[in-house]
């Protein structure tokens, strides 16, 4: 809980909409949400799209939706309103505006007519003279009446900020005290002109005047904080409470990229992972809830667990692994525990259409109802992603071609297989339709296995019904099949031994 408790918590996410909704963001996000649920707090969703040329308006929404999907439903924001918007940057030129001109008449800010060239130089020189490269411009001290001057007269610049030389000290929320030299830092560039504002100058002011009290935000924007903090003061405001989540890394070390697999929360998504997993696992990206000295298993939590127990103070310094078996593992236990009827149908819904459009074109008859319900009900503890549901259980829905040798258990042969899959029949053909089911047919059948050989009888049948060399049991397959069915299966395997050398 923060200190002082007079004080409105305002915390904010705010995306460039200059892609799809990176899973580093999702988490920045969804840290920020959890630190205003636990302080009462109030979350805002801000568009940053100053940088005209890489924002796109199409990025903006699935933001949003990710957001909503992971259940997290911002307080304010573009489209949802609030006292202090608008909340796209572009819809704020205005606000920026008056601050750039301010800031130049009040002499914190000059026109500056350094040429990139001029700028590269310099900084090339001092690189080679193993100096931090700072840029200090000719122009800084430039009278206002030379360089409007400079301006009317149409001579190419850029608004920089008088970076003042001092110290810049703030204790970060995740990484306790930071200090960074003002010298080192220079004077940069605040606008290209005093209608267009660059990031550092509208995003200061969006966390000003939206009065955002913390913003917790991704290491990788921790150099843009002490330059963030001098300007908020150049312009009288209390800067913000700034805490940096530390980089997500994939399993080598290195920045979670595309070569590694997924990066965006709508892949994620479209594989089939649960908004809840993905809620439990992105918690758990450089967060850890407290030991209880016990052994017991702390890392599923529920959303309300995770609420409760966040602590920005024990978010890690280190950068946090992403490890897709993890995710994996949630996920599993999350669709275990869906209800079944549910998982149906968002399965035929999002996951299987296209596979279920194939068969019919094929002409396969679809299960009966029972049958879907069984078949979810299998495919729950094989799934680590919805996706993953054709992939396992597709025999069910037609067999695939086998090799006839493969119905034979190791040491066994052709005529004791055929003759305990004719076993198995009668026993099947002797059992009414109604009765179909795993526990009387485990019951008739296992008697028989006994007698000839588990392997023996059983290899055989759950070969013939799956096709497969690994698959759920015999009796869940027959249960799931029917009886008709299975009898076509087995007589198959029958006429493929049969006809097999
Ligand atoms: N717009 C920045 C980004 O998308 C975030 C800025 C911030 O959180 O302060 O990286």
């Amino acid at each position: 809980m923060i200190k002082d408790s007079k004080k409105q918590v305002r915390v904010r996410i705010a995306p460039s909409p200059t892609g799809y909704f990176h899973v580093g963001t999702a988490r920045a996000a969804l840290f920020n949400y959890l630190f205003a649920k636990q302080n009462n707090g109030v979350f805002i969703f801000r568009i940053e799209d100053t940088d005209e040329v890489r924002s796109k308006k199409e990025y903006e929404k699935p933001i949003l939706e990710g957001l909503r999907w992971l259940g997290i439903e911002p307080d304010e924001g573009p489209d949802i309103g609030g006292e202090f918007g608008p909340y796209r940057q572009s819809e704020r030129a205005d606000i920026y505006k008056t601050y750039v001109q301010k800031l130049l008449d009040e002499n914190k800010a000059y026109y500056c007519f350094a040429s990139k060239e001029e700028v590269e130089a310099r900084r090339e020189a001092m690189l080679a003279d193993g100096q931090t490269p700072v840029f200090i411009s000719p122009y800084k001290d430039l009278s206002k009446e030379e360089a409007l001057a400079k301006v009317a007269a149409g001579e190419a610049h850029v608004i920089r900020f008088k970076m003042p030389e001092g110290e810049i000290k703030f204790k970060d929320l995740v990484r306790g005290e930071i200090s960074f030299d003002g010298k080192l830092i220079g004077d940069f560039v605040i606008a290209r002109d005093v209608d267009k504002p660059l990031f550092h100058l509208s995003s200061v002011l969006d966390d000003a005047l939206m009065k955002i009290t913390h913003a917790i935000r991704g290491e990788d924007l921790l150099s843009n904080t002490p330059r963030q903090i001098a300007l908020a003061k150049a312009m009288n405001f209390e800067p913000p409470e700034y805490g940096h989540l530390p980089l997500i890394l994939d399993p080598k070390g290195g920045k979670l990229s595309k070569r590694f697999g997924a990066t965006t929360l709508e892949e994620y998504k479209e594989q089939g992972y649960l908004p809840e997993a993905m809620f439990n696992f992105l918690s758990l990206l450089g967060w850890h809830p407290k030991e209880t000295g016990s052994s017991q298993n702390l890392e599923k939590m529920s959303r309300e667990e995770i609420i409760e127990e966040f602590d920005i103070a024990r978010v890690q310094k280190g950068g946090a692994v992403w490890s897709s078996e993890k995710l994996d593992w949630l996920n599993n236990l999350y669709i275990r525990e869906m209800d079944t009827e549910e998982l149906l149908k968002l399965l035929k819904k999002d996951f299987i259409k296209d596979d279920l459009e194939r068969l019919s074109v094929q002409g396969v008859p679809m299960p009966s109802q029972r049958s879907w319900l069984k078949m979810v009900e299998l495919s729950k503890e094989r799934m680590n992603k919805l996706s993953d549901f054709f992939a396992e259980l597709h025999f069910f829905f037609k067999l695939a071609s086998y090799e006839a040798n493969d119905l034979i258990w190791k040491n066994s042969d052709k005529e004791r297989t055929i003759e305990n899959l004719q076993s198995v029949e009668q026993i099947l053909e002797g059992t009414s339709p109604d009765n179909f089911e795993l526990k009387v047919l485990e019951e008739k059948i296992m008697p028989l296995a006994e007698e000839k050989g588990r392997g023996d009888v059983l290899w055989p049948l759950r070969f013939a019904l799956s096709g497969q060399k690994a698959s759920p049991s015999p009796f869940e397959l027959l249960d799931v099949l029917g009886k008709q069915e299975s009898l076509l299966r087995l007589d198959l395997a029958i006429s493929n031994l049969a006809a097999s050398s």
